[in-house]
């Protein structure tokens, strides 16, 4: 990624950054042991929030962005977290899950390492 695209989502990536790692710990879930898949997955909600304002969920293909946002169903922590914490992105995983790290922690320079 070019240095100005990473000036440009800096601020959305440290919002995301920070409710992850909060979000984690809410609902005692874990990142995966593999740090670029929480990197790629931050990177990728921060994207969305950086150009909508909400970060979607990364891991779909979207007909139309627009629309999926009005319906407020993928909108990071998606329904199927919030209700039966499935997060298909593996962004937050049971502690029994298979890739499940014992941690609820990303260091911000781990992410821009990975962008
Ligand atoms: S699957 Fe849900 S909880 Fe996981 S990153 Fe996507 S929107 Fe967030």
């Amino acid at each position: 990624m070019n240095s100005k695209k990473v000036e440009e989502i800096s601020e959305s990536l440290e919002a995301m950054h920070k409710f992850a790692q909060i979000y984690a710990k809410q609902t005692n879930t874990f990142f995966c042991f593999d740090p670029s898949i929480t990197s790629v997955v931050i990177t990728g909600l921060a994207n969305y929030k950086n150009k909508y304002g909400v970060p979607l969920c990364p891991c779909r293909n979207y007909h139309n962005e627009k629309a999926e946002i009005d319906l407020n169903y993928w909108i990071c922590p998606c329904v199927s977290m919030r209700e039966r914490k499935e997060c298909h992105c593996t962004l937050f995983l049971k502690p029994d899950q298979e890739y499940a790290s014992q941690t609820q922690k990303i260091d911000i320079d781990t992410i821009y390492e990975n962008l």
